[in-house]
Formats: C-alpha cells, sequence, structure tokens
C-alpha cells in the first residue's frame, strides 16, 4: 500500500530553496561576486542591465571549471568548498553550501561559460528553469563567466514584487561594494546598462575605501589598527566632524565577510561618546580577523550575522581601539561646536558691523534659522563675511564709495539684493491682509491653536509644514516652472560615484523644482541656485537625505520621481517639533495650510490637525 508522501521532484525542492537564497536581483550578484572571489580570480566583473531584471553577468578570470564540474555545479549540494562536516569549523571561503547555483538556474536562464587555464577549449552551458538546454565546449577566456538572464521568469508574483529600478540597483550595488571593499587586492569593475559605474583597480585598504566612497572620503578617515590574540582589527572610521544625518556608510567585516551587528555598531558608538552632534552618525569600515573556529557563520546563506564566542571582549576591544584612535588623532578639540564665530571674523571686517543692516535680503535667510542654530547661523556668517568682503574691496580701490551708497557699484548691489528679494517668497513672508485667521497661539513649540467660528482648531506645525512644502515642490514640478533664488556663492557638493550616477538621473526633476546645477565632476557637483524654500545652507543636507531616501525607497511612495523627491524635501525642510514661531510665523503656516489641496493630511498620511467644537468641550464640562 502506498502512503501519501512523495519526494519532490529536484527542480521543485531547487525553486522552493531559490525562495529563500533569491530574494532579489542583488541576491545574485552576491553569489556570483563571491563564487569569483572563491575562484580566486584577479579581475572581476559585473554588468547589469535594467537593475538586474534583464541581466546579470559576472565575469572573472579564476580557475574556471572543467567540463564535467560546469555541469555539476548546478546540482544541489554540489561543492567544491567543503568535504566533511568538520570543514565547516575552518571556513576560509565564502561559500560552501553548494546551493547558490542550483537555485539560481531554477528560477532564470543561466549561461555559462568556464575554462580552466590548462584546457584549450572550454565549455558552454544554457540552463533554463533547472533544465538543461544547451551544452558544447567553446573557445572562451580562461576564467569564468555567469550570465543571468530573465531571473524569476518561472514565478511571476516574484518578479511583480520587485521594486523600483533605483532601489534594486541600490541593493545590487551594496553588494558589490561588500565584496569589493572585502578584497581589495582584487580589480573590480561594474557597469550597468553599459555604463561604467565602478573601476577599481587593485589597491590598498584605504585606496579602497576613498575609491568606492569617492569625494573627499579620504581626509574624512582615521585609521585603526589593534592586535590581541582574540581579535586583529583594521580599518578606519570617519572624523566626528563628517558625521551624517543619515546612516550611511557603516560596514563591519569579519575574515573578509560583510556582517551586520547592532552590538558591535553600538561599541563604536560609544567610543564616539561626547563627540558627535545629536542625530548624527560617524562611518565607518571596520575589518575583523578571528580564527575561524571561533565564529559560527553556519546559519541562513542570506544572513550577515554572526556569532562570535566571546562578544563582550570584542566589544570592549572594539570601542577601546576606536577610542584610542580618534584620540590619537586628536580630532575632539576640531569639535567645538558652541565656538564664538565672531572669533572667525578678521578683524578689518568688524568695522562693517554697521553695514549689516541693510544686507536685510540674504538670499539664504529662513525664518526657522534657529531650528538648527549651529548650522544655519554658520552659514548666515559666511553669507555676511562674503558681503562684507565684496564690501571691503570696494573701500580698499575707492572709498568713496563707502561714504556714497549711491554710486554705480552701489547701485548694482543694491539691484543685486533686490533681485534675490524679488523671488524670495516663503511661506512666512505676510499674505493677503484679508486672512481670516483670528490670533494663534503656540501650544509647546508643537501645536498651533487658533480659533474658528465652531470652537478651537490645533494644528501640528511639523506635519502641517511638510504639506505645505510637498504640495508648493509637486506643483512647481509638474505644473509650472519653480522660482530659484541664485546663490551669490555657487556650492561644491561632494558626493560618491554612486551617488552621483542617482543624482544625474534626479537632475530634471531637481531642475524642475528650483535647484540650479554648474559643472559636474566626477566626485562633485556646484548648485548655483535652489528653491525659494530651501535655505542655502541646508541644500547639502536636504539632497544628502534625498539621495538616502530615494535608494531606500520612501514608504508610502508611488513610483513617480517628482512625488518622491517632494516628500523628501519637504520632510527634510518642514520646520520641527520644538522650534519657536512667532505670531506671523504660525499665521502663515495657518494659512498656507489651509489653502492646500489636501490640507487634513500629511504628505506621509497622519493627520495635520484636529478641531474641537464648543459643543466637545461642553460635553466634557457637563459631567
Ligand atoms: P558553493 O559556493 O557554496 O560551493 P555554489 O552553488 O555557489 O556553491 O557553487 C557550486 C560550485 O561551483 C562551487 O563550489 C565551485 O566549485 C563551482 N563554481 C561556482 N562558481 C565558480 C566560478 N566563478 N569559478 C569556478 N568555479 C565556480
Ligand atoms: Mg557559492
Amino acid at each position: 500500500m502506498s502512503g501519501i508522501i512523495q519526494l519532490l521532484p529536484d527542480h521543485v525542492a531547487n525553486q522552493i530553496a531559490a525562495g529563500e537564497v533569491v530574494q532579489r536581483p542583488a541576491s545574485v550578484v552576491k553569489e556570483l561576486m563571491e563564487n569569483a572571489v572563491d575562484a580566486k580570480a584577479t579581475e572581476i566583473t559585473l554588468n547589469i542591465k535594467d537593475a538586474g531584471k534583464t541581466l546579470i553577468q559576472v565575469i572573472d578570470n579564476g580557475v574556471g571549471m572543467n567540463p564535467f564540474d560546469a555541469r555539476l555545479c548546478f546540482a544541489r549540494h554540489a561543492t567544491s568548498k567543503i568535504r566533511q562536516a568538520e570543514d565547516l569549523f575552518d571556513l576560509h571561503t565564502k561559500g560552501f553550501r553548494g546551493e547558490a547555483l542550483a537555485s539560481i538556474a531554477a528560477i532564470a536562464h543561466v549561461e555559462l561559460k568556464t575554462r580552466q587555464a590548462q584546457d584549450e577549449l572550454g565549455q558552454c552551458i544554457v540552463v533554463e528553469g533547472s533544465k538543461f538546454v544547451s551544452e558544447e565546449a567553446a573557445v572562451v577566456p580562461k576564467g569564468t563567466s555567469f550570465a543571468i538572464k530573465n531571473l524569476f521568469f518561472n514565478i511571476p508574483a516574484r518578479r511583480n514584487f520587485l521594486k523600483s529600478d533605483v532601489v534594486e540597483l541600490r541593493h545590487i550595488i551594496d553588494e558589490f561594494q561588500r565584496v569589493a571593499m572585502a578584497h581589495p587586492a582584487i580589480h573590480f569593475q561594474m557597469y550597468h546598462n553599459n555604463s561604467e559605474v565602478f573601476n577599481l583597480p587593485s589597491q590598498n585598504l584605504r585606496q579602497r575605501v576613498a575609491g568606492i566612497f569617492g569625494g573627499k572620503t579620504n581626509e574624512k578617515l582615521v585609521p585603526i589598527a589593534e592586535e590581541t590574540e582574540l581579535v586583529t582589527i583594521q580599518g578606519f572610521v570617519t572624523k566626528p566632524e563628517f558625521a551624517k544625518k543619515t546612516r550611511g556608510e557603516q560596514f563591519f567585516f569579519v575574515n573578509n565577510r560583510f556582517i551586520k551587528s547592532g552590538y558591535l555598531h553600538h561599541a563604536i558608538m560609544s567610543a564616539y561618546e561626547g563627540l558627535l552632534k545629536d542625530g548624527c552618525q560617524p562611518g565607518y569600515f571596520i575589518y575583523l580577523s578571528v580564527p575561524p573556529q571561533s565564529i559560527d557563520i553556519n546559519i541562513h546563506p542570506t544572513k550577515t550575522e554572526i556569532k562570535f564566542d566571546d562578544e563582550h571582549a570584542l566589544y570592549a576591544y572594539l570601542r577601546s581601539s576606536v577610542k584610542h584612535a580618534l584620540g590619537q588623532f586628536n580630532v575632539a578639540p576640531v569639535l567645538d561646536f558652541d565656538r564664538d564665530a565672531n572669533l572667525d571674523t578678521p578683524y578689518d571686517y568688524q568695522y562693517k558691523q554697521a553695514v549689516l543692516p541693510t544686507v536685510e535680503v540674504d538670499g539664504a535667510f529662513n525664518p526657522f534659522g534657529d531650528a538648527k542654530p549651529s548650522k544655519s547661523y554658520a552659514s548666515h556668517k559666511k553669507a555676511d563675511a562674503a558681503w562684507e568682503s565684496l564690501y571691503v574691496g570696494l573701500k580698499q580701490d575707492t572709498d568713496t564709495l563707502v561714504a556714497d551708497p549711491s554710486t554705480n557699484e552701489w547701485q548694482q548691489v543694491s539691484e543685486m539684493k533686490f533681485e534675490s528679494e524679488a523671488v524670495t517668497s516663503s511661506l512666512f513672508e505676510s499674505q493677503d491682509e484679508g486672512t481670516s485667521v483670528s490670533k494663534t497661539y503656540q501650544l509647546h513649540k508643537k501645536y498651533i491653536v487658533s480659533f474658528i467660528k465652531s470652537g478651537m482648531v490645533i494644528i501640528d506645525q511639523q506635519r502641517a509644514h511638510q504639506r505645505v512644502l510637498y504640495e508648493e515642490f509637486l506643483t512647481s514640478m509638474t505644473v509650472h516652472q519653480a522660482v530659484s533664488q541664485q546663490l551669490l556663492f555657487p556650492l561644491e557638493l561632494y558626493f560618491s560615484s554612486v551617488e552621483m550616477a542617482l543624482l544625474e538621473e534626479l537632475k530634471p526633476s531637481l531642475a524642475s523644482a528650483g535647484f540650479v546645477f554648474g559643472d559636474t565632476h566626477q566626485d562633485r557637483i556646484v548648485v548655483s541656485g535652489v528653491p525659494v524654500n530651501v535655505n542655502g545652507s541646508e541644500v547639502s543636507i536636504v539632497i544628502e537625505e534625498l539621495l538616502a531616501d530615494l535608494q531606500q525607497g520612501i514608504p508610502g511612495s508611488s513610483f513617480s520621481q517628482s512625488d518622491s523627491i517632494a516628500k523628501s524635501m519637504a520632510r527634510s525642510l518642514a520646520v520641527k517639533t520644538g522650534t519657536y514661531l512667532t505670531e506671523t510665523e504660525q499665521e502663515n503656516l495657518l494659512n498656507g495650510l489651509f489653502a492646500c489641496k489636501e490640507p487634513d493630511v500629511s504628505p506621509f498620511g497622519k493627520p495635520t490637525f484636529l478641531t474641537m467644537r464648543v459643543e466637545d468641550l461642553d460635553k466634557k464640562f457637563s459631567v
């Protein structure tokens, strides 16, 4: 009598396994790149089309496979990396499960070309959904190339579940970076839709980190080196003054394998205690080497957690070596947040105190400047100083100009001022006289209370301002061109090559939002104009947060780029809870909110205000 239990056919088992191993194109990238590293390649190229949805190809110059292995590598539990269970405790390779290729081949079209150095001919194999479609000897370069096409072709639900290209590409780049960072001696290249994203020649660790993150990364790094019996710690942390609002570049590698660890992250953060501004995060690139026997990585293949034998000691070593490095490089004293900015003003400029009031229309003026005192103050100071130096120049050349502000030069200056005044129309300038709002009050620097006929209305200032800004940005991006204010002193912003590539893609939308970009270089972009409601000093933060938001995907946002940009900028720029608002600012916020199309929710779907009618109050008092 036969029972009801059956063994699943291999291709079904593989497809099920694939669900765990391959979540998205980036998972394939990770597996293929790790295989190439295990194959001792010195050159690895990743070639991506349409964020991996059309093609993921990894080409290496490693040891290659003979025709027999080339076929066998697609079988489940086929691996050359371990032979017996004991080997698990002494792993020196990335892979060992022999599962990846079988899984990938079950849910995609795979073309493998491979040749070993000593062979004249190589092998070319095509597998589609676990079926061998063709197999033949071929003239191919030494090494291995895996091309994965039509990922998830037989699992439409999975395919539909993929995120936008920007998000999927971000995941791919993350995996690429992790492998590239763990192996600086290997030459890595990455192309997306035939354009080069990375070209990282064989280099040392510091060059590799700087090569990947570009810009001025190198000068931000503080090296770390510590050797104990338990662990060798190497790598870099960033100087505290370069800490960012977004979490950004934080990496741990254990025996050249990227891992995540909240516990070790905490060790680093605690080493920075007292050195960081509120909510800011340092970058770090930490490489730990431990004896393979002291860790357990034999967990889920796609997980990046790891178990250490002696976590506590590791925590302590890491914390103290970061502290030591920060102290040694004497970075602490640089961080004088409360420094009196007047001290930075050259003495010659002091006299112009008298002229300052005429500079009333600073393009970067923002009534909410108080929200971020140190930052906006610095920028105002810079702008002012710049005006001053303009003035100083005039003074040197022609003294009379100073005395007589009606000369042409002065005309010119005031014209410039007038121009920026003309376009500065912030929400908080007073609007129509005929405003219907009665007196407003601010409660706990968080809510604005005002009265209406039927009772009162309580507004959440941060959410309300998000709504106002969101609609403003969206309108300027989709309906009419935004008004820009020209920055008197264009800003140079530095970004990694990935961010630069993303910015390039976003440029048209950002331009329609009011950003004006000047020259673009490999690692930096010049911003010469900004939307009227953006303060000059906030530009870098806004763009930084925008890039982070777009790469991570904004919750609840559609695929529309303008929508995402408007949401991200509204969130960055909105006045925050805890900011004092003058009465005029309160009124303007109120008017602005009720002029919106959808005043009752923030762009993120949260309520912006509530009303309390007199009857509601009556009820509460009637007990
Ligand atoms: P694992 O890496 O866990 O062994 P995989 O399914 O990723 O399992 O690969 C199976 C086997 O195929 C590997 O053990 C290796 O022998 C061979 N292989 C895979 N990729 C390459 C490559 N790029 N070059 C040489 N051999 C490879
Ligand atoms: Mg593998």
